[in-house]
């Protein structure tokens, strides 16, 4: 499970940051004048972040980094293929227009053009990466014609028996036909979620189909005393053929095997400069999985990862999070490699040593809690490289396994990844956002002190404590919410998050200075949840992705069971509307009542009450206020999504030994992208 930046909660002008002496929180050194942003196109800005004490690490540590770093970029078609279908030809196509177009380039059609390629790299697709709605470009279909027309045959993927003219119709289908693949996730529940969701997880087969080869799969299991625990369904494509369901495994030697094997050739490497024993064995695990197909394999290698603790550089690859399929039970393939920040860890130490605190003193239901909170690991990292989903928008904290089973019993790993909301308010200081939607200088001036502060806190606590809280009834499976699931699980970490930074156990246990932390994430939260976060929304639209809902979920319930009290109070103010919490303690009263409700609907695996709740709170808009929120904000002319461009290493060479990895930071988006194209695409194209 992730956190995903809410952006526009994460604070802006950053004038004073808690110093190093206080123990807590200090951001990594800057390097004089990095520079952050590189560019703005269509709703997305893109950034650069730095990886700091690359340098320091030992030349073995170096290599792990640079042999995961490829195994990370190994799979970013398969990601695509995950996306949606024909999201490789449609990218092979335009990038072969970007290369090798000979016509006129200093054109509004050909900006328009890139821009277009741009989002398709952004989003590893053709849909929006987070509303997941297919994007239009800015040209026409004449115009792409004109495009395809005036670039080699030879550049473009035009398939056997094919000639130009239908290929044309073919590209011009998909991109422009508003009614091929419109949307990625459906979680309409008045539509079948299978058919009417452009995900490439199942092919020919209804929702119910899908259901019922699962329900048939984990009955079976049940009575050949098989695993029952294992994510059915979680690597691999499901399809009818010949009137037949079966599934297709992501496997060397099955779907995707190109890109597995590049992959498990990089692990390998990996495997001979693991720095620990334990960590090789989670590595040949992963390898081992990654040619059997098998889900107790990948079972195992979770275990093994678990119990890596000691190793100072780690990562994340595999189908993991399952966002992608309305279903919640296909794992998109992502990759992050990272480092421990040893000294900011010691904030996520501190709280995990104090887990079993938290779980017992919950506003949960006691029958709902974790009698024993196993090994909740959190710590502080650096991301090195981010790959597949992950890439190029990422989010800021992880935490894994995802198998609720194995969070119970072996515990989990919860990251926050400081060099990237490092980035995100280092690019964001002074765009005049806060001053546009705060209701006071005292708002604006408690986010500029302690929002980096609060926001990472809140990542930590909603990965380290929030997910990994509470235990679900005996029989109750993790599936049960089904298109409600994502949005549930993210309100139970973010209010467990939100409850808990308002704890005075966290003044006595250092890791806040005073009250205003808390104050300064209230703030932000209720602002973004009842307001800001529209700005992604266009007009006439509803709120969709799971974390959004998640927060409008949590701000409108919130707001509407304090109103009598004037909780929080909505005020308008020269013809524009803020949000002003009048009681900050009632309001984490109220954060406290909703985390009972949201913890019940999850433990008891009620489908109907998650149903009833979400369509209640998290997905209509006020269109006025939307309508209010967007002028606004176009006037400040800030992207509101963010993607990165990676560092790149590079070995140094002696012969045949290698004496250094080399880290350097590209600024060019698309020339970053292109080469990734070049040198790690393995998938056949069709
Ligand atoms: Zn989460």
């Amino acid at each position: 499970m992730r956190t995903i930046s809410t952006i526009l909660i994460m604070s802006i002008a950053i004038t004073a940051l808690s110093s190093p002496q206080d123990g807590k929180k200090s951001l990594p050194e800057q390097k004089d004048n990095f520079k952050y942003l590189t560019e703005q196109f269509a709703d997305a800005k893109i950034l650069r972040y730095q990886v700091p004490g690359f340098e320091n690490l030992s030349l073995k540590q170096k290599k792990l980094v640079y042999y995961l770093s490829q195994a990370a970029l190994c799979g970013r078609d398969i990601t695509y293929d995950q996306n949606f279908k024909s999201n490789l030809l449609i990218r092979y196509t335009l990038e072969a227009i970007y290369r090798d177009y000979s016509g006129e380039r200093n054109t509004e059609d050909f900006l328009q053009f890139v821009t277009y390629l741009k989002r398709v790299w952004f989003c590893n697709g053709i849909h929006h990466h987070y509303s997941t709605d297919k994007f239009m470009p800015g040209f026409s279909q004449d115009y792409l014609e004109i495009l395809i027309r005036n670039t080699p045959d030879g550049s473009l993927p035009i398939s056997n028996g094919q000639d130009k003219r239908q290929f044309v119709k073919e590209i011009n289908q998909l991109i422009f036909n508003p009614n091929v693949a419109p949307k990625r996730v459906s979680l309409d529940p008045a539509t079948d979620l299978v058919v009417s969701s452009a995900s490439n997880f199942y092919d020919g087969l209804t929702q119910r189909e899908a259901e019922e080869f699962y329900d048939n799969m984990k009955k079976e299991a049940k009575q050949n005393r098989q695993d029952t625990m294992i994510s059915f369904g979680l690597n691999s494509k499901l399809v009818k053929e010949n009137g037949k369901i079966a599934e297709k495994i992501y496997k060397v030697g099955g779907l995707y095997s190109q890109a597995i094997e590049q992959i498990v050739f990089w692990l390998e490497k990996a495997l001979d400069v693991a720095e620990t024993p334990q960590q090789r064995d989670a590595v040949k695990k992963l390898i081992a999985y990654y040619r059997s197909g098998s889900l107790a394999a990948w079972d195992e290698y979770n275990i093994a990862w678990v119990k890596d603790l000691n190793s100072l550089v780690d990562f994340v690859n595999g189908f993991i999070e399952v966002y992608g399929d309305p279903l919640a039970m296909k794992g998109t393939w992502e990759s992050l490699v990272n480092f421990k920040d040893v000294e900011a860890t010691k904030r996520t130490e501190i709280l995990s040593s104090n887990a079993q605190y938290f779980e017992d003193n919950s506003p949960v239901a006691p029958e709902y809690k974790k009698k024993k909170v196993k090994g909740v690991t959190a710590k502080v990292i650096t991301a090195a490289q981010l790959g597949g989903e992950c890439h190029p928008t990422t989010p800021i904290g992880i935490n894994l396994p995802n198998a609720n089973w194995i969070r119970k019993e072996y515990g989990s790993k919860s990251v926050t990844i400081d060099n990237i909301t490092n980035a995100y308010d280092q690019a964001a200081k002074g765009n005049g956002f806060m001053e546009e939607f705060a209701f006071s200088k005292e708002e604006i001036d408690r986010a500029g002190e302690y929002g980096h502060l609060a926001g990472n806190l809140t990542t930590d606590l909603h990965e380290c404590l929030g997910h990994g809280s509470g235990q679900l009834r005996e029989g109750v499976g993790s599936d049960a919410l089904k298109n409600y699931h994502s949005t549930i699980e993210e309100s139970r970490a973010d209010l467990f998050a939100l409850y808990y930074i308002k704890d005075p156990e966290l003044i006595k246990l250092g890791l806040v200075p005073n009250e205003e932390v808390a104050k300064a994430e209230y703030d932000g939260f209720i602002r973004n949840g009842l307001m800001t976060q529209l700005v992604r929304i266009n007009p006439g639209k509803t709120i969709e992705e799971s974390h959004m809902r998640d927060r409008a979920l949590i701000a409108r319930w919130v707001y509407e069971k304090g109103k009598d009290r004037n909780v929080i109070e909505k005020i308008t103010r020269d013809g524009k509307t803020y949000f002003k919490i009048n009681d900050y303690d009632a309001l984490r009263m109220e954060f406290g009542a909703l985390l009972k409700i949201i913890q019940q609907i999850t433990s008891e695996g009620d489908y109907e009450a998650a149903k009833e709740i979400v369509e209640a709170y998290a997905v209509q808009i006020d269109p006025e206020l939307h309508q209010e929120v967007l002028a606004r904000y176009k006037k400040l002319n800030i992207a509101p999504y963010t993607g990165f461009i990676n560092p790149e290493y590079t070995l140094v060479m002696k012969g045949k030994t290698i004496t250094d990895v080399q880290i350097n930071y590209p600024d060019d988006f698309a020339t970053q992208m292109l080469f990734y194209s070049k040198n790690f695409s393995f998938l056949p194209v069709r």
